[in-house]
């Protein structure tokens, strides 16, 4: 389990697009209130941010965390690209610890969070994004669907005929790891 291993997991999951990440530093911080309580939009956020963010917008900074209480069923969370020039200290995505490849968290140790969160963070929107409609998530050959999905629901299509995106079934195998 570490930062490097994550940084292979992102390499694989953007290599098709051809972006490349290479590993940069680390640093540990030990706080307790940030690690457990660092949620989006909270106080505790906006601390961690301020004292640890390093480089500038080329610069991914990945703070793994532990969420909890009100945030414990959390993944992660990201900026998107063009909120950088307005709040640059913000910028970077935030996963959960156990995420993290070789992490303790069973189904969700591969690093895809962090891949995911990284998505975002480079501007990509989920296949839900405007459920079934123009302009969607923005990108011209993926399928929408209307409502976000969990695990592999193959077959199932939520755009039927009539909407304005129509056609095929949602997706689930349009992911680099999966070729
Ligand atoms: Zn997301």
């Amino acid at each position: 389990m570490g930062m490097s291993h994550q940084i292979d997991a992102l390499n694989l999951g953007f290599g098709p697009p051809g972006l490349r990440f290479a590993l940069r530093n680390v640093t540990r911080t030990v706080n307790a209130d940030w690690f457990n309580n660092g949620g989006p939009g909270t106080p505790q956020q906006d601390a961690m941010k301020a004292s640890l963010r390093q480089g500038g917008p080329s610069v991914l900074n990945i703070y793994s965390v532990n969420f909890s209480g009100t945030w414990s069923s959390l993944l992660g969370y990201s900026t998107f690209p063009q909120t950088y020039t307005s709040a640059p200290t913000d910028d970077g995505i935030v996963i959960l610890f156990t995420t993290l490849p070789g992490g303790p968290l069973a189904s969700y140790n591969q690093g895809k969070t962090g891949v995911h969160e990284t998505g975002h963070w480079v501007g990509l929107y989920h296949t839900f994004q405007g459920s079934c409609f123009e302009p969607g998530d923005y990108v011209a050959d993926t399928q929408p669907e209307a409502t976000p999905s969990e695990g592999c629901m193959e077959g199932r299509a939520t755009c039927v005929v009539g909407d304005v995106l129509e056609g095929e079934v949602d997706p689930i195998r349009e992911f680099a790891f999966n070729f």
